[in-house]
């Protein structure tokens, strides 16, 4: 009998986002004629910039002739792309990485399942609440079911507190997804200082650090003393660069970083890690890989950060219009998400059916990203500057 994994089946269906699909298609059907604007999408709106495609259709063309194949790849990824890396996002900001110290991948979602698969089953996992729901599921189909919520309210500014109890991982998200707030460097230090004194690992998920505005905002939790003993940090291209249908990403896990056996033995995760790659990843594409390599000169950095620019002007307009109509809105200064605060007493599901029912706007309710976030809804800077304009005057227009 072919027994299955009984962990997989403790996670929840998917109900957020068919939910939202079911509800978008009963609202076309009966309003075939009424365009639905999407401030819900994660996913980014404008096309690679020209460096990135000339940089890939020239690694294309390598890969006709025989001279410059490239078969299998290097499975912690080629030293040209991480080479610069190790320059742009680490030396600049005084942060010494080693080459073996960066693996690239296919993406942070598989990156985050992959690094925490090197972890004990048992191990206490603490999330912040609201969050990207992955981090949960991946846990709990991994067989971890001592989860602990950090809560994120705006009393504490969506920032949970240190726990006062032991946490064996750590999850952290800034800017987070979805209530666009930043961790401080004081309060990463106090981070660094728990997991130090707990043994404990933070899982430093920054795919959001392009949006990062303000100086004193670590763009890296290297950035803080000691924390590579302690923290592991994923990025993305996917944000930075548009990368969220080409892939690409990387994970930086310094050598300095333990874990443990039951008996008390040091491991090192960075070799775990690399032993768990080449058994189950192939690499990341020559071709991603190149792609990815052009946002670092002059010209990629210029391009990409005018896409960016463009995300965070809708961000900004989004913010002024819905703070002028009396809405309390979280994020969107940072990043490119915008946590909105909901009247009293409206749950965030029925703002959505109101939502779209009479201005036909699309968001994500709040409490898809956790318990504390119910009375919130995310709306997203990653439409066209035209749609978002557009659907803000609906909106402000309706809400009044
Ligand atoms: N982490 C957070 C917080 C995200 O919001 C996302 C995607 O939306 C990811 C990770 C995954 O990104 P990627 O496209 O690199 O897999």
């Amino acid at each position: 009998m072919a027994v299955v994994n009984e962990d997989f089946l403790n996670i929840k269906n998917d109900y957020l986002f068919s939910m939202i699909e079911e509800k978008k298609r009963d609202f076309k059907k009966n309003n075939p004629d009424t365009k639905i604007i999407n401030l819900g999408i994660g996913d980014v709106s404008l096309p690679l910039v020209p460096t990135v495609i000339n940089a890939m259709e020239k690694a294309t063309k390598e890969m006709s002739k025989k001279e410059t194949f490239r078969g299998y790849g290097i499975v912690q990824g080629y030293d040209f792309l991480i080479e610069r890396i190790l320059e742009v996002e680490y030396k600049r900001r005084n942060v010494n990485l080693e080459k073996d110290e960066i693996f690239i991948g296919s993406g942070s979602k598989s990156d985050l399942a992959g690094v925490s698969e090197i972890f004990s089953r048992n191990c206490k996992v603490a999330l912040m609440d609201p969050v990207y729901p992955a981090y949960r599921d991946v846990n709990i189909m991994l067989g971890r079911n001592d989860i602990t919520y950090l809560k994120g309210t705006e009393e504490n500014n969506f920032i949970p507190e240190i726990p006062n109890e032991h946490i064996d991982i750590i999850y952290l998200c800034s800017p987070n997804n979805p209530t666009g707030t930043v961790l401080t460097r004081k309060q990463l230090e106090l981070w660094v200082k728990y997991a130090k004194e707990n043994n404990s690992v933070i899982f430093y998920d920054s795919v959001y650090e392009i949006f990062i505005d303000d100086e004193d905002i670590p763009h890296s939790i290297y950035e803080i003393e000691g924390a590579k003993e302690v923290a592991v940090e994923f990025r993305s291209f996917s944000k930075l660069a548009g990368f969220t249908g080409v892939r690409c990403s990387f994970v930086a896990i310094p050598k300095e970083l333990k874990l443990y056996t039951k008996s008390g033995e040091e491991v090192d995760l960075n070799t775990l890690y690399r032993r768990r790659q080449s058994v189950k990843y192939g690499a990341a594409p020559y071709i991603t890989q190149r792609g990815a390599e052009a946002i670092y000169s002059d010209e990629g950095q210029r391009e990409i950060r005018e896409n960016i620019k463009y995300y965070k002007e809708n961000a900004k307009y989004m913010k002024q219009e819905l703070e002028k109509i009396g809405f309390i809105t979280y994020g969107g200064e940072n990043s490119p998400y915008i946590w909105l605060k909901l009247p009293n007493g409206i749950d965030s599901w029925e703002f959505f059916d109101k939502l779209l029912n009479e201005v036909a706007v699309v968001g994500t309710p709040g409490v898809g990203f956790g318990n504390y976030g119910e009375g919130f809804f995310r709306l997203t800077a990653f439409s066209s500057k035209e749609d978002t304009k557009e659907a803000i005057d609906r909106i402000t227009k309706s809400f009044k």
